[in-house]
């Protein structure tokens, strides 16, 4: 297990039960020859014989187990290759369904670029975008949603939880402000499936959710919007009808039979699984606090999720503490991305409201599988060694 790793909004590991469950279907060929390619293994779900109706009752009985999750149809399962065509179909394909209410559009200015870059995109072909921004504490107000909507607004995108500060959004709230108005309501729940309760898309009243597998302890590159029965969608990817015809291609079987079981795991262990997140998260919070005395919890006022922390350590380049605690074997994030050797500082404290200093000074401690509550204060001592480094070069 790698317990060093403290990085689990980024990806994480693969459940021991969901390899298992993968591993059935590819190792049937391998282990017992050639004879053994049971049909399950290789036939394409759209076939019509044998071959092909086994694989595709395996599609459809992951997408039966995240439609009982949601508490939705099966067929408002959309199975895509991530989080990210997810958001893109979502947006992309609403506002090209030509069913939209009007030409303008409101986004949270915090989301992940999944989000974001399809908004610019639609800027830049015609269509008004007003950008909400966050407050200090990471929340998205209804208020500030309720602002920015004109009559002619068609589509609202605000994720259920930011991928790097955790906070987590009020949802239903904004929901309920634009189902009586017609207006499309897209969610980006990537990082709040399974550290939540269950979401349900019906009772927050949202039109599309966006979902990835691999935040789960699910396979890398197989993700699901859900697709309200009747909202405005125009496929983006042309080809076969599969999907409904909203996602053309061949399924990837292997990955959804993974995701399926990675939604089974959650809905069974979710709940006890929060409740250990939060004493980690907590116990490092404390620690870290003792030996830093100036590091500053981050959205400590607001509702955040279970298994993130985010702190800002001042005058402490967030770049150069992941390098120093990678060098330590340990994995965590920072709130700025670098890239070709300059620091990006993080668009979404930008957003918040915070300096280019709390920007680029920040790290964010995701936690999941594997992670100890014994090893916190370990943890926070080679934080605040590496820390005391960085400061004194
Ligand atoms: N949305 C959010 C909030 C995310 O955190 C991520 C991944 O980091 C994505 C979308 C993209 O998901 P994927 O990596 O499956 O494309």
């Amino acid at each position: 297990m790698p317990e060093h790793y403290f990085d689990h909004n980024a990806t994480t590991p693969l459940h021991p039960e969901v390899a298992e469950a993968m591993s059935k279907y590819i190792l049937a060929a391998r282990v017992n020859g050639p004879d053994a390619f049971g049909p399950q293994v290789f036939g394409n779900p759209s076939s019509t014989h044998g071959y092909g109706r086994s694989a595709r009752s395996l599609v459809e009985d992951a997408r039966e187990i995240l439609a009982r999750y949601l508490a939705v149809t099966p067929l408002e399962i959309v199975f895509t290759s991530g989080g990210t065509e997810a958001d893109n179909l979502a947006i992309l394909g609403a506002t090209a369904s030509g069913k939209m209410v009007g030409r303008h559009l409101v986004v949270s200015a915090f989301e992940h670029p999944a989000v974001l870059e399809p908004f610019r995109k639609l800027e830049v072909e015609g269509w008004e975008v007003t950008w909400v921004a966050p407050d200090g504490n990471g929340i998205v107000h209804p208020d500030a949603i309720a602002k920015a909507l004109r009559h002619d607004t068609g589509l609202v995108s605000v994720m259920a939880a930011n991928n790097e500060v955790g906070t987590i959004q009020p949802i239903a709230e904004i929901g309920r402000l634009l189902k009586p108005r017609g207006i499309a309501f897209h969610c980006d729940g990537v990082q709040a499936l399974g550290k939540l309760p269950p979401i349900h898309p019906q009772a927050w009243q949202i039109d599309f959710l966006s979902l990835s597998a691999h935040k789960i302890n699910g396979p890398k590159g197989v993700g699901a919007l859900y697709v309200r029965k009747g909202a405005p969608m125009q496929a983006r990817m042309l080809g076969g009808t599969q999907e409904r015809g909203f996602r053309g291609g061949t399924e990837n079987v292997l990955g959804i039979i993974g995701f399926g079981k990675a939604v089974e795991i959650i809905a069974r262990d979710g709940e006890t699984e929060r409740v250990r997140l939060i004493e980690i998260r907590n116990a490092l919070a404390a620690a870290l606090r003792t030996r830093i005395p100036d590091l500053v919890v981050n959205c400590e006022g607001a509702e955040r999720l279970a298994n993130t922390l985010h702190v800002t350590l001042p005058a402490c380049r967030s770049d150069l503490l992941v390098m120093g605690l990678d060098m330590r074997g340990i994995a965590v994030s920072a709130g700025a991305a670098c890239a070709s050797g300059s620091v990006k500082n993080s668009h979404v404290l930008l957003a918040m409201g915070k300096d280019k200093a709390a920007a680029s000074t920040s790290l964010r401690f995701s936690f999941g599988l594997g992670n100890r509550l014994a090893d916190m204060d370990g943890l926070a001592k080679q934080v605040a060694e590496v820390a005391a480094s960085v400061r004194g070069l």
